[in-house]
């Protein structure tokens, strides 16, 4: 049986903060203010639901891999749910022992029929935050200059 070719020392893999240089509560901020996670760059929505599919400033693709999108929509979906939980019990409690149950039932599908549409720009790029604080950049994935950090570039020798 042949020996297997042999292999490359590993690639030194760092966090992406430490390759980008931020906080991570940083990228999450970005990314809720509609900005590319990566990099911090603007108009990465044309339009409220269409977005480019790179970044327009450090060429980062977003869709890292297929079915991204499924998380962004998990994350939608848990904080529009929390926000009608909050909304609930503060009405509750606020008005206890008699709630106002007809104006709160008012507020709870209003807030499920219109927060997942506000809230849609920034669960897609906070999910891409959230992916990106969990899986590094791999080589090439964004424009060279914004990486702060790379073992591999920066290797002496
Ligand atoms: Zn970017």
């Amino acid at each position: 049986m042949a020996s297997p070719p042999e292999r490359r020392v590993p690639r030194k893999e760092v966090a992406t903060t430490v390759q980008l240089d931020v906080r991570p509560s940083l990228l999450l901020l970005r990314g809720f203010v509609h900005r590319c996670p990566a990099c911090g760059g603007r108009h990465v929505f044309r339009r409220w639901f269409q977005m480019e599919e790179r970044c327009p400033t450090c060429t980062f693709l977003f869709e890292r891999v297929e079915g991204h999108w499924i998380g962004s929509l998990g994350l939608n979906t848990t904080v529009v749910f929390g926000v009608m939980l909050v909304v609930l019990m503060a009405g509750t409690l606020a008005f206890y022992p008699d709630p106002p149950y007809g104006a709160l039932l008012t507020a709870e599908v209003v807030i499920a029929v219109v927060g997942p549409l506000l809230f849609f720009p920034s669960s897609r790029m906070m999910w891409t935050a959230v992916d990106l604080l969990m899986r590094p950049l791999g080589p090439g994935e964004i424009d060279p200059r914004f990486v702060k950090v790379d073992p591999e570039r920066d290797r002496m020798g």
